[in-house]
């Protein structure tokens, strides 16, 4: 069992740290809101930090999962951040989607002090975090991996070293570009359906046993047929995470026509007052 930090209890962290209480491992919290750290504390046992790197002091892994560059920036390298706790040896694990630029940026920082990094964001939303099934895509050195797979698994169904600092986040961008398309061919089948006059839970209950089944029909075409948004990704985020996938692309020269398209449409949706609704709302440009 190991000694561990978790540093930002929003909608992924909160139970992703119960799970590694649950499973044993010595945890201690810190959380900007200091009321959200004291709840998950008085629910979950465990030890309040009042800073990252109070939080960091004497851990073996320090756990993190805030909300862009500028956050992970702070939280890490501040000037109460957790690097300027940690101790030689110790391993910073990274669950905040961001970009490569600033996992390779932390690495290097990290290895200048002797901690190790990976950059780990995860996907599976707020249900695979509460359910501890989360995918985790992660990037640094492999002996460094090695020592924080065990501890992830934790909180996940499966969990991958797929190359050097920054990769778990290159991993990231292409799930979420993946998404982006798919989601608007969904939006655009189910508006067509309904022009079309056809009972579309039908439709979708058949198509989604052949060549167009995928997790977002199986999982959210219903609720996109009922125009109801008001859970799961919010756009806000899918948003965020757009514009890190363009942003790489042009430095590395992919071409990203339907998902620079898409990125503008959930700006129409923004725009509609749909900041925190799911990434399936794109079907709501149809419906507005
Ligand atoms: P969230 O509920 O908004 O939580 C964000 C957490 O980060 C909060 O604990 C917040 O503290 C903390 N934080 C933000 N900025 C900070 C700063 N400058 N200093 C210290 N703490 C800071 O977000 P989330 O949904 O958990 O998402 C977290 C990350 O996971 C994001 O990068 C997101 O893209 C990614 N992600 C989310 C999902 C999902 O379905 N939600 C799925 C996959 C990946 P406060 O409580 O004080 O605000």
């Amino acid at each position: 069992m190991a000694k561990v930090a978790f540093l930002g209890l929003g909608v992924m962290g909160y139970p992703m740290a119960r799970h590694l209480k649950t499973k044993g491992h010595e945890v201690t919290v810190y959380n900007r809101t200091a009321a959200k750290a004291e709840k998950w504390a008085s629910e979950n046992g465990g030890r309040v930090a009042k800073s990252p790197k109070k939080a960091a002091q004497e851990q073996e892994i320090v756990f993190c999962c805030v909300g862009n560059d500028d956050d992970l920036r702070q939280v890490a390298t501040g000037p109460d951040g957790a690097f300027a706790g940690m101790e030689r040896g110790a391993i910073f694990v990274d669950h905040t989607t961001a970009s490569a630029l600033v996992a390779r940026e932390l690495h290097a920082k990290a290895k200048d002090g002797g901690i190790g990094f990976v950059d780990a964001p995860v996907s599976g939303g707020q249900a695979g975090a509460e359910n501890g099934m989360l995918t985790v895509m992660c990037g640094g050195d492999a002996d460094v991996y090695g020592k924080a797979e065990p501890v992830i698994m934790s909180f996940a169904r499966a969990c991958r070293l797929l190359g050097g600092p920054g990769s778990g986040q290159l991993t990231k961008m292409i799930n979420q570009i993946c998404i982006a398309g798919l989601v608007q061919g969904l939006s655009e089948g189910i508006h067509f359906g309904k022009r079309a006059g056809l009972d579309i839970d039908a439709v979708l209950d058949v198509i989604s046993k052949g060549a167009a089944g995928s997790w977002q029909m199986e999982n959210r075409g219903k609720t996109m047929n009922q125009g109801k948004f008001d859970f799961g990704f919010a756009v806000d985020w899918m948003r965020k995470d757009l514009g890190i996938c363009l942003d790489e692309a042009r430095r590395n020269g992919a071409q990203l026509p339907v998902t620079a398209l898409v990125d503008q449409f959930y700006a129409e949706v923004q725009k509609m007052g749909g900041r925190r609704w799911d990434t399936s709302s794109l079907i709501a440009r149809f419906e507005g």
